[in-house]
C-alpha cells in the first residue's frame, strides 16, 4: 500500500481511497503531488505535539482537530477535543477509536462562525489498563483521517477512605531490597521500622508513597508455612505474589510486595507496611496445609475481615475466581469445612488473623490456594501454568471487585476458632541486612522457579517500584 506524506511530516497520511474524491481546490492537489512519497505506517498514528491547538490539517480545506483531554472515571474515559472545518460553518463529524476499534461517533455542535472550532466530549466505557485513544475526523471531500492519538490509563475507583490515605506515611525500599514502613524524617534521614519491629535510620532508600494493591507473601525466613512435595509455602507464596504484582504493573496499576525475599516478617510489620501504603486491597497470599478430607472440587479458602462488607465481597469474588482457576486442573482434591470465603473469629469476637486485626481500615483478605500438604496438589503447584492461573485469577478477582458490584459466592461460613500456629510474632525475629547485600533467595525458591521452566520472571531482590499514581493525581488518568 502506498502512503502519502505532506509537508510537515508529523501529520497522518490520507487513505488511498481518498484520492478518488474530488478536490475542489487546486492548491490541495498541488500539495499532494508535490509530496507523494512513502512514509512508515507508524506515522499514521503519530500524536500531535502537545500545546499546539488545534492540529493543522494536511491541506487547505481538510477538517482539523485534536484530543485536548482524556480523563478516567474508573471504568470509563471522558474524551474531550476540538475540531473545525476551515472553510465552512458546519459541524465536523468524528469517530473515537480505542485500541483500534471505533467506540463512539458523533459531530461537533455547529461552530459559532465560519471556520471556527467547536468542542466535543464523549464518554466511553473501557476495561482497566492502558488504552490508545484516537480521534478520527470525517469530511465528505476527504473521507476519514486519524489526526491525533493518546495513551490513557484508567484508574480503578478508590475504595479506601480518604482519611486512611491522608494518614499514610509510605514505605521505603532499603538498599538491600527490604520493604520497611516509614515512621518519620525526610529523604536522606528516614526513620523506619525494621521487619522485626526495631527503629532504624536510612540515608539511602527508595520511597513509595502509595500503592493501589499490597500483596503480602505469607511466612518467610525461619517460618516456612505449609510444606509438601518438596515445596515450602513461603517460597511458593513469594513466586506467585511477584507475578501478581507484575500483572498489576503491566495494567498501569501500582502494586507493592510486603516481603521481597526469604526473611522473617512479623504480621504486625506486614500490616504496618500495608497501612502506610493505604491500598484499596491488602491481600495476604498463602497456600494451605492440613486437610485430609477428599473433595470433588478444590478446597480454596479465603478469609475476610470482620465489619468490612467490601472485604467480604472481595473474598467471595476471589473464591469464585481462584476456585475456578484451580478446577481447570485435576488432582485428588482435599478440603475442610471452612472451604469458601469465611470469617474466622476469636472467642472475643475479634478477627483471629492479625492481617485483618492490625489493618482495620483496609479491605484485607487472606487467600489459601492449593494444599501443599496434599502431594497431588503439591505436584500441581510446581507447574508454571498453575502458578500463572492462580496469579491471573487474583488479578481478575480484584479487577472484578473494583469494576462491578458482583457479590460473588461465599460458600463459607462464620465460625469461632481461636487455635493458632503461634507464628507471625516478633519473638526470636532476626532482621535482614537493610543497607548492604540483597535479601537472599532460598534454594527452595530456586527450585520453584526451575520448575516454572523460565516462564516466571527472574527474581528481583532489590525491588524498587515507582508508584503508577502519585497521591495527588489519584484517582484519574495519566495521559500522554
Ligand atoms: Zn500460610
Amino acid at each position: 500500500m502506498t502512503h502519502f506524506a505532506y509537508p510537515g511530516a508529523d501529520y497522518p497520511v490520507m487513505a488511498p481511497s481518498t484520492l478518488s474524491g474530488v478536490f475542489p481546490r487546486v492548491l490541495a492537489i498541488m500539495v499532494i503531488l508535490a509530496a507523494a512519497f512513502t512514509v512508515p505506517a507508524a506515522a499514521q498514528e503519530a500524536p500531535s505535539a502537545p500545546g499546539l491547538a488545534p492540529a493543522i490539517g494536511p491541506w487547505i480545506g481538510a477538517p482539523r482537530g485534536q484530543i485536548t483531554d482524556v480523563a478516567g472515571n474508573g471504568d470509563s474515559l471522558t474524551i474531550t477535543g476540538v475540531a473545525r472545518d476551515p472553510d465552512s460553518a458546519q459541524a465536523v463529524r468524528y469517530d473515537i477509536l480505542v485500541n483500534g476499534l471505533t467506540v463512539a461517533s458523533g459531530a461537533t455542535p455547529r461552530p459559532s462562525g465560519f471556520g471556527r472550532a467547536a468542542e466535543f466530549s464523549e464518554d466511553v466505557v473501557v476495561s482497566a489498563g492502558k488504552h490508545t485513544v484516537c480521534l478520527r475526523l470525517t469530511d465528505g471531500r476527504f473521507d476519514k483521517r486519524t489526526v491525533n492519538c493518546r495513551t490513557a490509563v484508567t484508574a480503578p475507583p478508590v475504595r479506601v477512605a480518604q482519611s486512611t490515605i491522608d494518614k499514610a506515611k509510605g514505605v521505603a525500599i532499603t538498599r538491600s531490597g527490604v520493604v520497611v514502613p516509614i515512621l518519620g524524617g525526610e529523604p536522606g534521614n528516614l526513620r523506619v521500622q525494621t521487619p522485626c519491629g526495631a527503629e532504624a535510620t536510612l540515608t539511602d532508600a527508595t520511597i513509595i508513597d502509595r500503592a493501589r494493591v499490597v500483596i503480602d507473601p505469607g511466612h518467610g525466613g525461619s517460618e516456612s508455612g505449609a510444606v509438601g512435595g518438596g515445596l515450602q509455602e513461603k517460597n511458593v507464596n513469594l513466586v506467585v505474589s511477584e507475578l501478581v504484582v507484575k500483572k498489576f504493573e503491566d495494567l498501569g496499576i501500582s502494586a507493592q510486595l510486603t516481603r521481597t525475599g526469604d526473611y522473617r516478617l512479623p504480621i504486625g510489620t506486614r500490616a504496618q507496611i500495608a497501612t502506610n501504603l493505604a491500598p484499596d486491597v491488602f491481600l495476604s497470599l498463602h497456600h494451605n496445609g492440613g486437610a485430609v478430607r477428599p473433595s470433588s472440587r478444590p478446597g480454596t479458602e479465603i478469609f475476610y475481615s470482620e465489619a468490612r462488607p467490601e472485604s467480604k465481597r472481595l473474598a467471595a469474588i476471589l473464591y469464585e475466581e481462584m476456585n475456578a482457576a484451580a478446577a481447570q486442573f485435576s488432582a485428588n482434591w482435599v478440603s475442610t469445612v471452612s472451604e469458601g470465603a469465611s470469617l474466622r473469629l476469636r472467642e472475643d469476637g475479634k478477627d483471629l488473623y492479625g492481617v485483618h486485626r492490625f489493618s482495620p481500615e483496609l479491605d484485607s483478605v487472606i487467600t489459601e490456594f492449593l494444599y501443599l500438604s496434599n502431594s497431588s496438589e503439591a505436584q500441581l503447584m510446581k507447574r508454571p501454568e498453575v502458578i500463572e492461573a492462580e496469579a491471573q485469577s487474583i488479578v481478575d478477582g480484584i479487577l472484578r471487585w473494583w469494576f462491578t458490584e458482583d457479590s460473588g459466592t461465599t460458600r463459607g461460613r462464620q465460625f469461632t476458632d481461636s487455635s493458632s500456629t503461634g507464628t507471625g510474632g516478633f519473638d526470636n525475629c532476626n532482621d535482614p541486612a537493610l543497607n548492604s547485600g540483597s535479601v537472599g533467595l532460598s534454594v527452595q525458591r530456586e527450585q520453584v522457579l526451575a520448575a516454572a521452566a523460565g516462564k516466571i520472571p527472574a527474581p528481583k531482590p532489590a525491588r524498587s517500584l515507582l508508584p503508577a499514581f502519585e497521591l495527588g493525581a489519584d484517582p484519574s488518568v495519566s495521559s500522554s
